[in-house]
């Protein structure tokens, strides 16, 4: 922009001019592929949304109790339990409302009386805070850890365990594993994995409940909420809807389970997301799996730490190498070198989008989303800009 190189010179040269965040272009040559690095909603390759034009007239405004629709629902149940290597009993449960939507119904219709909360971050402590309102719930025993760590679940007075896959607001990931000495029958273990699906491996035996969004890992749209329920978390729902305790039915799990079993949802959905979902997980079906898919995210994941460990002004978050997440990435940015917000809005100028830090952990830092559908290339790519723009900013010239 010349009239802004014009101002500058023209200034008295008593201290450097704020350089305009417009300013900085990156060269074409760094550049990603696609400038959508948010976690959530995250990217939606264009193969996707492709699809989904191709598909739209004989499927969007269509009804979901008919076939078309229903057909690709009941792919979507399938394409879960394979991707996940689900055992026999277990069954792919869909709702309305996202993982947030999800907690509700747990409270009505999971936790018997009393749950435990591992509380590390934004997510998992507001789950806790919706258990903690409820009425009907005993007060839950929530274990605190600072942020960018992870409390470990212990063995308690508690017929829920809640654990998060992956603290999306702070980065860190959680092994998922039943607190030592409780069996499914002691106390159902219930994982948000909202930012954790498709990107990391988790055995079924460690859990009951398996949640999550598709507007993450799944690269889809929101909206839909989709619980992988074991045996006994099934026959939990089933016990609590046979006890007489109110609940609303747009919450309740039984009829959830029950519209599910028949490839619907109580309610409508949006059918561009269930169409958007089955197209990611499909995708990584037809590649190898989870196993493939957690394999492009620890690619990623070397990349981005393995870059922030080298540099002289970036370094991970997360103090300890394994909990750092693999699908969701928070590099602090040293203050004195620049200001991570400006190194943002710089990436945003240049259509680099949604890298900044989760507001509410106010820290110097960037937050970049690791996930399977974002290629591993684009990760180093978004490191190489990084120090582009890092560069700039320390010398406008
Ligand atoms: C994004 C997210 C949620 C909320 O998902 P919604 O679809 O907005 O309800 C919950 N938990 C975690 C871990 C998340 O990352």
């Amino acid at each position: 922009m010349t009239g802004g190189a014009v101002d500058r010179i023209s200034l008295p040269d008593i201290s450097l001019p704020d350089i305009s965040l417009a300013d900085i272009s990156l060269p074409e040559a760094i550049r990603p592929s696609d400038g959508r690095f948010g976690s959530g909603p995250s990217r939606v390759p264009h193969e996707a949304v492709a699809a989904l034009a191709e598909a739209a007239d004989g499927y969007l405004g269509t009804s979901h109790r008919r076939a078309g629709v229903r057909s690709v629902v009941g792919r979507l149940r399938t394409g879960f339990a394979e991707l996940f290597s689900l055992p026999a009993g277990w069954e792919v449960v869909l709702g309305n409302g996202g993982a947030t939507g999800l907690w509700d119904c747990l409270g009505f219709g999971l936790i018997r009386r009393r749950s435990q909360h591992l509380a590390f971050g934004e997510f998992s402590a507001k789950f806790a805070r919706a258990v903690q309102a409820a009425p009907h719930l005993e007060a839950p025993q929530i274990i605190e850890a600072p942020f960018g760590t992870h409390p470990e679940p212990v063995a308690a007075e508690v017929d829920v365990y809640a654990l998060t896959h992956n603290e999306t607001s702070t980065g860190v990931q959680l092994p998922l594993r039943r607190p030592p000495g409780v069996a499914a029958a002691d106390g159902l273990v219930a994982t948000d994995a909202t930012s954790a699906a498709g990107g990391l491996r988790w055995d079924p035996a460690e859990v009951d409940v398996y949640y999550f969004s598709p507007q993450k890992c799944f690269a889809a749209d929101g909206g839909l909420w989709v619980a992988c329920c074991s045996p006994a978390a099934l026959e939990r729902i089933a016990e609590i809807g046979a006890s007489g305790r109110w609940c609303p039915p747009t919450l309740s799990l039984p009829l959830a389970v029950k519209n599910s079993a028949a490839d619907q949802t109580y309610n409508t959905p949006a059918l561009a997301t269930i169409f958007l979902t089955l197209q990611t997980v499909e995708w990584m079906c037809a590649n190898g799996g989870l196993e493939w898919a957690a394999g492009r995210c620890d690619a990623s994941a070397a990349t981005v730490y393995g870059w922030a460990e080298a540099s002289e002004y970036a370094e991970p978050f997360v103090a300890v190498p394994a909990q750092r997440s693999h699908t969701v990435a928070t590099i602090d940015i040293d203050a004195e070198v620049a200001d991570a917000n400006q190194i943002a809005a710089a990436l945003r100028a240049n259509g680099i989008v949604d890298t900044e830090s989760y507001r509410a952990l106010g820290r110097n830092q960037l937050r970049i989303a690791l996930f399977p559908a974002i290629p591993p290339d684009d990760v180093a790519a978004l490191c190489a800009c990084i120090d582009h723009i890092t560069a700039r900013l320390q010398s406008p010239q």
